[in-house]
């Protein structure tokens, strides 16, 4: 198979053909109509989102987008929903059942935790958090129906042995889910890894262009069979413009990616030698605790990642915060745009932290040139007064 840069290009792209174009049409359905009892009888394979039906079981350009996404993540089969959190609720909620457990790890995207936290107890599951693989082993058990995990972590960057938590899992047989976004299956290969069930906001990277919300969901048939129900079920879908969109993300991801990378290695660095900052978390710089395992599990970096400031009153923060030109203050990333987010360090972790420290700033690197996001963050943090006691 050719490599995954030219597969961005390549794949997705076979209903084009009939129109003699380079991209498939953007075919938008909720009636699909069929010639004869026959070829409606024949139209359902025993297989959602995979052949028209009805407009919810999807059209040619959403199983065009499904179709390129495993193939890009070498597995069998995708499924697409409105938002990657809303794949997060449909890979959940499918695995829910009463009496079992599903293990969560500590570190997962905030709205997976508010997820997890209020509406498993209602479908009678029990939630129980883990951060380390001693955690996870001294929880599994054969009432645990799945072990979701996010590498890196949110905010925190936290990295985890992904080939160990699944072979701890497969001891148990139990399926293990993971929400890829942050390396795009450009820079994570979460199925060679081991991972059952691949999740992706691709609203995020693959949209790239903070326009779009979209799920994508990855594995092969087995493993999805129960996510598939849940989303014929629950009536989730993803609509087929966005859908369109997506797969014209794909088209450019590679050449994105590796502009994030280098911005956000670029930025990073130089933030290393600022006074202001006291910890950068970020698994792809070389000193991180997370690079090692970063280094065998990530073939590239993305664009955000954490920064912990010195210690600062609220009113410096939300100068630099405010005074920041080139990035917009947003909950999101993976846009062409940097954005900034501020994060409360003792929300994240159970740490006694000293009132005005633990500041910690989320970054996403756009594709702007790097020297002026240095600049613009440099210009910023001149609001913060405190100097770091010198190190020797
Ligand atoms: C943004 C995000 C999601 C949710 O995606 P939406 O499309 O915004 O619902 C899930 N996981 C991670 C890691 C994210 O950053």
């Amino acid at each position: 198979m050719s490599k995954k840069t030219t597969q961005l290009v390549h794949l997705g792209r076979v209903s084009g053909d009939a129109a003699n174009a380079v991209n498939p049409p953007l075919v938008r359905a909720s009636t699909t109509t069929f010639p004869s009892l026959a070829e409606f009888k024949n139209s359902y394979k025993g297989v959602t989102f995979e052949t028209p039906r009805y407009g919810r079981s999807g059209t040619s350009t959403v199983f065009e987008l499904q179709t390129a996404m495993a193939a890009l993540c070498e597995t069998e089969s995708c499924i697409a929903t409105s938002s990657g959190l809303g794949a997060v609720a449909a890979v959940i909620g499918a695995h829910a059942a009463p009496g079992n457990r599903i293990l969560i790890q500590d570190c997962v995207y905030g709205p997976t935790r508010v997820l997890a936290e209020k509406e498993l107890d209602k479908l009678g599951s029990e939630v129980v958090f883990f951060d380390t693989l001693d955690a996870l082993e001294s929880h599994l058990d054969e009432r645990t129906a799945l072990v979701f995990i996010e590498v890196p972590g949110s905010l925190t960057m936290d990295m985890i042995d992904v080939e160990a938590v699944c072979k701890l899992a497969k001891h148990y047989s139990v399926p293990v889910a993971c929400d890829s976004s942050w390396g795009t299956p450009l820079f994570f290969d979460a199925h060679g890894l081991g991972i059952n069930i691949s999740i992706h906001a691709a609203t995020k990277y693959i949209g790239g262009h903070s326009d779009i919300m979209l799920g994508l969901i990855t594995g092969s048939y087995d493993d999805l069979s129960s996510t598939r129900d849940w989303c014929a079920h629950y009536g989730s879908t993803a609509a087929p413009d966005v859908c369109w969109l997506g797969l014209r993300g794909l088209r450019t991801l590679d050449v994105r990616m590796r502009r994030h990378e280098e911005n956000a290695r670029h930025v990073a660095q130089w933030l290393q030698g600022q006074p202001q900052i006291k910890k950068i978390l970020n698994p792809a710089l070389d000193d991180d605790p997370g690079h090692e395992l970063w280094k065998r599990q990530f073939t590239g970096g993305a664009g955000p990642f954490t920064i912990e400031l010195v210690a600062c009153s609220e009113e410096e923060f939300a100068k630099l915060i405010d005074s920041l030109s080139l990035f917009g203050l947003g909950t999101s990333w993976g846009g062409f745009e940097s954005l900034v987010m501020p994060a409360i360090a003792h929300h994240l972790r159970a740490l006694d932290v000293l009132p005005n420290e633990g500041r910690l700033l989320r970054l996403h690197i756009g594709l702007e040139h790097s020297e002026d996001l240095c600049a613009d963050i440099g210009k910023a943090l001149a609001h913060i007064s405190a100097t770091r006691p010198m190190q020797n």
